[in-house]
């Protein structure tokens, strides 16, 4: 069965600051990916706090709220079949040592904090956060 889904994609401020976004953006397409929305903005620390809020317990908690907001970040609606899982499978693991060959943390991703991308992780979760980002 055809299952079309939206998931929200970050391109994280080390990966704006690089001037990756369009060749990013390419790899979606690439991969059948819709950009449905997209806006590039900057975010204050508390709006960063309660977009991971689901982290508040974790230890890296603080510092990954003060890093997504340090910068330009650009934000997008993606649109495919199963496309929270076939997004998480172009971004690879969390830590960019981790990452599969090919993927875009294993291209891009400088660290496990600066690891260049966001992307939902479930379908209920990407319409909480594209919620939270486009809210019209
Ligand atoms: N993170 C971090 N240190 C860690 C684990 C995660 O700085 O030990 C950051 C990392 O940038 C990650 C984000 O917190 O992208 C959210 O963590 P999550 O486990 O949800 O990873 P993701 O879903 O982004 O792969
Ligand atoms: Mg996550």
């Amino acid at each position: 069965m055809s299952s079309i889904e939206q998931t929200l994609s970050i391109i994280k401020p080390d990966a704006v600051e690089r001037n990756l976004s369009e060749e990013i953006k390419e790899i979606f397409k690439k991969n059948n990916f819709k950009i449905i929305k997209e806006k590039k903005i900057k975010i204050e620390k508390n709006e960063a706090e309660k977009f991971y809020q689901v982290h508040q317990s974790k230890p890296f908690y603080n510092d990954l709220c003060s890093y997504l907001s340090s910068g330009p970040i650009v934000v997008m609606v993606l649109e495919r079949e199963n496309a929270v899982s076939e997004n998480r499978k172009i971004m690879g693991a969390t830590d960019p040592k981790n990452a599969e060959e090919g993927t875009l943390r294993k291209k891009y991703g400088i660290s496990i904090d600066k690891n260049s991308v966001h992307g939902s992780d479930s379908s209920e979760n990407a319409k909480i956060e594209i919620n939270f980002f486009f809210k019209d």
